[in-house]
């Protein structure tokens, strides 16, 4: 296990010693073995070795563990029938609250390209959701696939096709499970397949992915943005230009136009209430604002984007600055205000040089916002 860069940051709680002192205490919380080290700040959880504490801490543990007190805390004896009812409806709302907490945390993790630091995370989300709603619910479906992409992403491919199967049984066996989730199952399997070199696998699986997100969220949603951006790299790598090509411009398309609108929502809004700033209103879920986990799909995509235009598919200028454009936009709402300015003044610099500048304006008027903001 990878040693993370808190260093020595999480609480230790020494070494338990063995014999009896570890009878009765419960099992790494990440592997699941004996736990001979206890969370010195919970006291509730365990680990193998400090390795696996180290990991714990930095995916999801640091964020959860005084969460975990009351929930890993016998309930005390109650005596009226209404007190025990309200006593377990609470606990289960705080297993909703961590579950939905670990999911989006491993999934952000992955996103960032932080795969090994994201199964802690993902291991957290299984198990809450195991306990609230059984091993063969479709609520597990998500952190089954998180799973299966972390586990891609570290090479640990056998790990990943059985967290996919697990993933897939119970999609077959739900009857009214969502499209969405399907399409996510569909994804998962293409990336496995991309990641054991089987590309027209990959395609097929990816195809599917896009098929069900655009029936279910409409053909220019950013839900199948990662399907185009996948099949792009296939065919980038088996040296179809052209394709691959149509396929980025398609991708950059749905996020230009998805975040053109997001950031006039955002003048709009400012406008309106100038006394709130980007800062005040950064909270997650609000009308109109991204989710971090889709804020965290936008930077994976649109970079990689980027840094093929600039290396391999230099021929199209005008779209590395569309790329650029629409970097700027992401940067400027996610409030780091002078890689906005750097990046948007660069799309500002490519389209000078170009015959066709209708965007000149469109990036003129965000630089604007940028400096206005910073003020
Ligand atoms: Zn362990
Ligand atoms: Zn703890």
């Amino acid at each position: 296990m990878r040693k993370c860069c808190l260093g020595n940051a999480w609480p230790k709680d020494g070494i338990l010693g063995g014999g009896d002192a570890l009878e009765g205490i419960g099992r790494c919380e990440v592997c699941g073995a004996v736990g001979r080290i206890r969370c010195g700040r919970c006291r509730v959880t365990f680990y193998c070795d400090v390795d696996h504490q180290q990991a714990d801490w930095g995916s999801i543990h640091e964020q959860i563990c005084p969460l975990l007190v009351p929930i890993r805390t016998p309930l005390p004896f109650l005596p009226s029938e209404e007190e025990r009812k309200r006593g377990a409806e609470q606990l289960e709302e705080r297993k909703k609250q961590l579950t939905s907490l670990a999911q989006s945390r491993s999934q952000e993790l992955v996103l960032d390209g932080k795969a090994a630091e994201a199964i802690p995370a993902a291991l957290h989300a299984l198990r809450f959701s195991t306990e609230l709603y059984g091993p063969d619910s479709v609520q597990l479906v998500p952190a089954y696939l998180v799973l299966a992409l972390a586990s891609t992403g570290i090479g640990h491919l056998q790990e990943a096709s059985k967290y996919l199967s697990q993933a897939e049984w119970i999609v077959l066996k739900t009857p009214d499970c969502s499209i969405a989730v399907q399409s996510k199952l569909q994804r998962g399997l293409g990336l496995l397949c991309v990641a054991k070199g089987n590309f027209e696998q990959a395609l097929y699986h990816l195809a599917n992915d896009i098929y069900l997100a655009s029936s279910a969220f409409g053909l220019k949603s950013t839900e199948i943005s990662g399907g185009y951006f996948h099949m792009a790299n296939i065919f980038l790598h088996q040296d179809k230009m052209d394709i691959a090509n149509s396929l980025y411009a398609e991708v950059t398309s749905i996020w230009h136009a998805f975040l053109l609108k997001s950031v006039q929502a955002q003048e709009q809004i400012l406008k309106s209430q100038p006394e709130m700033s980007l800062l005040s209103q950064e909270r997650e879920g609000s009308e109109g604002r991204m989710t971090r986990a889709q804020k965290a799909e936008a930077f994976q995509v649109l970079s990689a984007v980027l840094d093929i235009r600039e290396q391999t598919l230099k021929q199209q200028p005008e779209e590395t600055a569309r790329v650029l454009h629409t970097l700027a936009m992401l940067h400027y709402l996610n409030m780091d205000f002078p890689r906005a300015h750097k990046v948007g003044l660069k799309a500002l610099d490519l389209l000078k040089q170009l015959p066709q500048q209708e965007s000149l304006e469109t990036i003129d008027h965000l630089l604007k916002l940028i400096n206005s903001s910073t003020k």
